[in-house]
């Protein structure tokens, strides 16, 4: 039978060569309306996102970096201008299209982890493979193996609360990735970690973006995520303020002793 998601046009892996373009924002504006006024999120931003780039939009608290996250993951939709994602024109889609758009070509993950505390880590992961239309079995067989690809494979039935923070991320970018999707959406997710740990889930995500060839974009103002983007998008009340190349990476020292740890701007670029 034909559906309304079986005549979109398929966003297979692979369809986009590698450091060819896979996103393409077009003069993207968001306004927030209230009654006593109005907030402009963000102003007539374009840009090309790579595939299999590790892009990371970066930006001080308030600058428009969920927003620009939700209007590429199709989770929000622009007051104005358009996003594609490979051959698909997100702003002409039905709730419906978008919906099976977000289930199978795109994974998120988010500061707080967002899994259901009352499921194993097995079943938080199995639980997002499921609604793709497998069966329960095949479901949890693929969980298993992303759980072991981010290190949890002797975790498969504990819950959230029997995890630390770091494998609850963990755990979260399993489920990200257990539909196999081309994009990664990471929304701060080192935020609510430490130093070490967000270090650790920023090391799994880079490795990903390299092994399994997925275009990966946080939103973050963590500078430790410098060192492992391919660019650096800044952003600045809603409007994109410069882009940088790996290379042209400048960092100021205000910004290296707030991370921390003591790293040298030689040993932050590596
Ligand atoms: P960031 O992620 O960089 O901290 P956001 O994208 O969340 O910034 O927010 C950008 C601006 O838009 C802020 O001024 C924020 O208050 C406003 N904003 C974001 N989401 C909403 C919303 N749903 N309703 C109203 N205003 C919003
Ligand atoms: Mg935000």
């Amino acid at each position: 039978m034909e559906t309304d998601t079986t005549k979109i046009p398929k966003l297979e892996k692979g369809a986009v060569a590698r450091g060819e373009a896979l996103i393409r924002v077009r003069n993207v504006s968001k306004v927030f309306k209230f009654r006593k006024g109005e907030v402009h999120a963000l102003r007539n931003i374009s840009v090309d996102l790579m595939c299999g780039e590790y892009l990371s939009i970066m930006g001080p608290s308030g600058s428009g970096k969920s927003t620009l996250f939700n209007m590429i993951g199709a989770l929000d939709v622009p007051t104005s201008g358009t996003v594609q994602i490979g051959p698909l024109d997100l702003p002409k889609l039905s709730s419906r299209q978008l919906a099976y758009v977000r289930c199978n070509y795109i994974g998120y993950i988010f500061q707080s982890y967002n899994l259901l505390p009352s499921l194993t880590a097995l079943r938080n992961v199995a639980l997002a493979r499921v609604y793709t239309g497998v069966s329960d079995h095949e479901a949890e067989e693929s969980a298993k193996r992303c759980l072991e690809q981010v290190g949890l494979g002797n975790r498969l039935h504990h819950r959230p609360d029997e995890m630390s923070g770091g494998q609850q991320q963990r755990v979260a970018i399993a489920r990200a990735l257990v539909n196999d999707p081309s994009i990664l959406l990471a929304d701060e997710p080192t935020a609510n970690l430490d130093f070490k740990t967000g270090g650790d889930v920023i090391n799994i995500l880079k490795e990903l973006s390299i092994t399994n060839g997925v275009t990966i974009i946080t939103a973050t103002h963590d500078h430790k995520m410098l060192k492992n983007s391919d660019r650096v998008l800044w952003i600045r009340d809603g409007a994109i303020d410069h882009i940088d190349n790996r290379d042209d990476l400048h960092i100021d020292e205000g910004a290296i002793s707030s991370l921390g740890g003591g790293e040298t701007l030689e040993e932050l670029l590596k």
